[in-house]
């Protein structure tokens, strides 16, 4: 590859990635240009092997699709291999062995684990207990640091900058961890502005909304079609089910915002709109065809790139 970034330059070498609060303005342009790079290699040779005889476990409590598949295709894709646990039931976790013990198993098999959690607070809890780096793949409610950073780099590929876009984060911003880690990140930025759009009930945490608000300019409405056309970026997410304890009150809110072609009629040409995935009905699919789409294509594909550059920032030292 062009550039070699040195162990002293290397700020990933080894390390755990539990927080977005982790990203910096400066660590993150090392993770935009090595993801720019596997994006090149990819498209030019499908792989390489970077990760050549690295082994990475994949170690997932919680229900994935994409971020499970892409960890495993950044990791196949740097010539690494990988061990699967995504079926829990079947380990020994149902015996009752504790989240420690079954992480420093895996670190003695392995040479980092990638970790998805219903508890908040349960892969720092791994590191704690793990020799070798542990990365968030999904902390319960709490944070996904790696979809942050595709989300992130998105952003950065369409824009080229994240200084003064007016971003829009849009539905369940109580539990979505997708929205805990991205808005972190981009609040970096003091000239960027942000509109929370939620139903009261799911409004962002007061802890993360404290900190935010110190740093960027943030508009706060439950109402989506107040914001729509000033907004350059329209983040949607999904009402979180799995979080609820009264369904009743999840049925009513499931399609509070549904993002139609009839509302982006309001919005600017170079909107993008994204979203993390799965989605459940807030955004109709005849929105898929509109070129400010950015959630199939874009995102999901970045999410390979972003994913490979982390993981080999942190298993080679250059
Ligand atoms: N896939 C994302 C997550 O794991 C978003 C979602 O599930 O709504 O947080």
């Amino acid at each position: 590859m062009g550039m070699t970034i040195d162990s002293m330059n290397n700020p990933f070498f080894q390390q755990d990635i539990l927080s977005s609060e982790q990203y910096t303005k400066d660590n993150l342009n090392i993770l935009v240009k090595v993801s720019h790079q596997m994006k090149e290699v990819v498209e030019k040779h499908g792989s390489l092997d970077l990760l050549k005889g690295k082994l990475i476990t994949a170690l997932f409590y919680e229900p994935s699709s994409r971020t499970f598949a892409s960890f495993v295709a950044a990791i196949q894709r740097l010539g690494g291999g990988f061990i699967p646990l995504q079926g829990i039931t079947y380990s020994s976790v149902t015996k009752g062995e504790t989240l420690e013990d079954t992480v420093r198993t895996f670190a003695c098999y392995s040479d980092a684990v990638v970790i998805r959690h219903p508890e908040v607070g349960s892969a720092k809890k791994a590191a704690a207990a793990s020799t070798v780096p542990v990365i968030n793949a999904g902390d319960g409610v709490g944070e996904h640091p790696t979809q942050s950073l595709l989300d992130y780099y998105t952003i950065v590929e369409r824009f080229g900058k994240i200084d003064g876009l007016t971003i829009s984060m849009v539905g369940d911003l109580l539990n979505g961890r997708t929205i805990h880690s991205l808005i972190k990140l981009v609040s970096l930025y003091p000239s960027v502005k942000i509109n929370l759009v939620s139903p009261e009930i799911l409004k962002l945490p007061e802890v993360i909304l404290d900190k935010i608000k110190k740093k960027v300019k943030i508009f706060v409405t439950d109402r989506l079609d107040s914001v729509i056309a000033k907004s350059d970026v329209v983040y949607v997410t999904r009402v979180q089910k799995e979080r609820f304890t009264d369904l009743n009150l999840y049925e009513k809110l499931k399609h509070y915002y549904i993002v139609t072609p009839q509302l982006l009629k309001k919005a600017k040409k170079s909107t993008i709109i994204m979203h993390p995935l799965p989605r459940v009905g807030e955004i109709s699919a005849d929105v898929d065809s509109d070129p400010r789409s950015v959630y199939i294509k874009d995102q999901m594909r970045n999410g390979v790139y972003t994913r490979m550059a982390l993981l080999s920032l942190i298993l080679s030292r250059n």
